[in-house]
């Protein structure tokens, strides 16, 4: 496949050196799997990024309200369900999100509503939580397609480094367009599942306590379905799920709002697991579960 983005490459050095990087750089990893392990040293002694507060708002005109109505509606069934209180506290995150993220166009123009859209995979994953912003995070870096990183010849459609988020545009729209398909693949809902993960563990600010608790018990309910996958050989999850424990995390949280049903269906333990340590039922319209939970 070709890639679509013209892509630098940093050294070691580099990382170690922070950021302050005028120029799109990414991370140099041997392999995905090894990625995680990286950015835990990187985060470890990092200075703290300052502090983005929750209640900051920024206010939505009538008239941008209907814009994104209308761009997160024609691609998102999720807000589409939302009762128009939820509607309205989707697009208020949105808003927020947006003018808190600096996004980056790798080999396409700059497009108002893929900032939009991308934001929105991000509401959606944290819609149960009250601190839902990333706020580790300052960098979103939109590639129109599959893309290397140095001395690997795998082509990846996104990841996280501690630069930023990446995504593959066409990808992205594959994962919304291409939902009821079964395949259980987002890699938006994927790689932003991997940036909850590390900014409530590996930062300094930006972490919701309620998440982070009930991820610890999440974590103690997958070792026998984990033990129980590698048993059978067999998974409804994908195989690239078993990687390790984070590619499970993200991989779980693709299926859990692609086809919430489905893995009901197939692994009510770990559909209940999800459904607690994001605080939504992404099955149900409100979505929601513990109100309380989630301002
Ligand atoms: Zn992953």
């Amino acid at each position: 496949m070709k890639t679509g983005a013209n892509i630098r490459t940093n050294d070691p050095q580099d990382l170690q050196n922070g950021r302050g990087r005028s120029i799109f750089k990414i991370l140099n990893p041997n392999h995905m799997r090894t990625l995680f392990k990286k950015i835990r040293q990187h985060f470890i002694g990092r200075p703290p990024s300052p502090p983005v507060s929750t209640q900051e708002e920024f206010p939505v005109s009538e008239s941008q309200f209907n814009n994104y109505t209308f761009v997160i509606g024609s691609v998102f069934s999720y807000f589409n369900d939302l009762s128009p209180e939820n509607k309205t506290r989707f697009i208020n995150r949105v808003h927020h999100f947006k003018n808190t993220k600096k996004f980056h166009f790798i080999g396409m123009e700059d497009r108002d509503d893929v900032i939009t859209l991308v934001s929105a995979s991000a509401i959606q994953v944290t819609f149960g939580l009250k601190n839902y912003l990333l706020t580790y995070f300052k960098d979103i870096y939109v590639l129109a397609d599959a893309y290397k990183m140095e001395n690997d010849e795998e082509l990846y459609i996104g990841h996280v480094a501690p630069e930023g988020i990446y995504l593959s545009w066409k990808h992205f729209q594959y994962g919304y367009t291409n939902s009821h398909k079964g395949d259980n693949v987002n890699v938006a809902v994927h790689e932003m599942s991997h940036a909850l993960l590390y900014n409530n563990f590996f930062a300094q600010y930006g972490i919701d306590s309620h998440f982070r608790m009930n991820y610890e018990k999440f974590s103690n309910t997958t070792g026998p379905i984990l033990a129980d996958a590698v048993t059978k050989r067999r998974s409804y999850l994908r195989s690239y799920a078993f990687s390790n424990l984070h590619e499970f995390w993200a991989v779980s949280v693709e299926a859990f709002f692609v086809n919430p049903q489905g893995l009901r269906q197939n692994m009510p333990e770990l559909f209940e697991a999800l459904s607690r340590v994001l605080n939504q039922d992404p099955s149900t319209k409100n979505k929601i579960l513990r109100e309380e939970l989630s301002r």
